[in-house]
């Protein structure tokens, strides 16, 4: 099954269809999927293919796409909220946000176990996931900030 053949599973599976709208904004996503886009710039991207689309149905469907499964929500306190789709791991990467030029960069491998092991040990406490954010200057801007 292809990507958007789970996702229309998902949909279907709570009784939506993908409506072309509903295509527009995920095709949007998918093409952008390393990108983190706010919802305002999914917006922006989805008026080029389908202009009599408004901003109230692009949040409602973004929002739709979060309860599903197909997108999660990420918040980076920049105050937006961006997107990215789901990936088929069972744990959520982690995200490198640049504090100068809002560059968001994707951490691969968790590293973390180790430290959810040492917290389960010494708190007692049983982890089911965590979220981690690391706020830092990219490489591009260390090199002008110098
Ligand atoms: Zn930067
Ligand atoms: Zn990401
Ligand atoms: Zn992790």
């Amino acid at each position: 099954m292809n990507e958007i053949e789970k996702f229309k599973e998902k949909l279907k599976d709570k009784g939506y269809k993908l409506t072309t709208q509903r295509r527009v904004i995920l095709d949007v996503i998918m093409e952008n999927r390393d990108k983190h886009l706010s919802s305002e710039e999914i917006y922006d991207l989805v008026r080029l293919k389908y202009p009599e689309i408004g901003l109230a149905t692009v949040y409602r469907t973004l929002q739709l796409f979060e309860e599903l499964g197909i997108v999660y929500k990420l918040n980076f306190d920049d105050g937006r909220n961006r997107y990215e789709l789901y990936h088929n791991e069972n744990h959520q990467h982690h995200h490198l946000i640049c504090l100068k030029c809002g560059a968001v960069i994707e951490m691969e491998g968790d590293l973390l176990e180790n430290l959810e092991e040492a917290i389960e040990k010494t708190k007692d406490f049983e982890i089911i996931d965590h979220n981690v954010k690391f706020f830092g200057y990219c490489s591009k801007c260390r090199k002008s900030y110098n």
